[in-house]
């Protein structure tokens, strides 16, 4: 089985795709059998949380993103108060967007440091976004003691030097469909260099959809193209990078995954 370990499926055009269920049953045929579908703001959870109800291998997140401005702002008690359900595997996606967002710069460091506080009253992992903020996002982690409950650094575009650091505090690193973009050398060369027990492939759905289907709305199945292609940069049969990113998920969001 494979894990997308990083969607956003209240964020797919479900019409397009005849419902959520095709959707995974699409997932399902491609061995993709668990998800975590990625919360972007407070306001819109309610309709997350109801649409994947049925669903048991659908885990979730609680938080707001970076990029998302005029969003409720994050407190502690509320994503508290949300993360204890028991769907709720992390806290995020938080983080901070400085491409997007270098304005705004000061606010997104407050909203971060308040998911941290949160992800450790929890004892619950982060899901971090980062982009063009890699000094401060590594600051921020460290002084707020986020590696106490680790996480991931999520849709990964940085180098090795950036990824040791995370390593170091903690952290995961996910592989989004950007990872078998042409130009990704950089990315490319942390996929074959990151120690195994600290990797993990996902979506980003409905974005960044892999090679060959790049330009497309994405989907989880397709997390599998991501799983194939980083195999091929470490020269490992797909199976062991199945295992290894699935167990890997099991561990650190702590849920149930049977091996194979
Ligand atoms: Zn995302």
């Amino acid at each position: 089985m494979l894990v997308d370990s990083h969607c956003h499926l209240d964020r797919l055009d479900l019409a397009r795709f005849g419902g959520l269920a095709n959707v995974l049953e699409t997932a399902a045929t491609h061995g993709v059998t668990r998800l975590l579908s990625v919360a972007t703001d407070l306001e819109s959870w309610p309709a997350l949380a109801r649409l994947t109800e049925p669903y048991p291998q659908i885990a979730l997140s609680v938080g707001v993103h970076p990029g998302e401005d005029g969003a409720r702002p994050p407190t502690v008690a509320e994503l508290t108060a949300l993360g204890r359900e028991a769907r709720v595997v992390a806290i995020g996606e938080t983080g901070l967007d400085y491409y997007y967002g270098a304005d705004s710069a000061d606010r997104q460091r407050d909203w971060f440091r308040v998911h941290i506080a949160a992800a450790r009253e929890l004892g619950k992992p982060l899901i971090v976004h980062t982009r063009a903020a890699r000094a401060d996002t590594l600051r921020v982690l460290e002084e707020e003691g986020a590696a106490e409950v680790g996480g991931v650094l999520h849709c990964f575009t940085e180098d090795w030097a950036m990824a040791e650091q995370a390593l170091a505090l903690n952290f995961h690193v996910s592989f989004s469909g950007i990872v078998t973009f042409k130009n990704a050398k950089q990315i490319q060369e942390v996929a074959r260099r990151l120690p195994a027990e600290r990797m993990l492939v996902e979506t980003d759905s409905p974005y960044l959809a892999p090679v060959p289907h790049r330009g497309k709305p994405n989907q989880p199945a397709w997390v599998r193209h991501v799983a194939e292609f980083v195999a091929g940069l470490r020269g490992e049969p797909l199976e062991q990078v199945v295992a290894t990113t699935t167990a890997n998920y099991g561990r650190l969001f702590g849920v149930a995954v049977e091996a194979g």
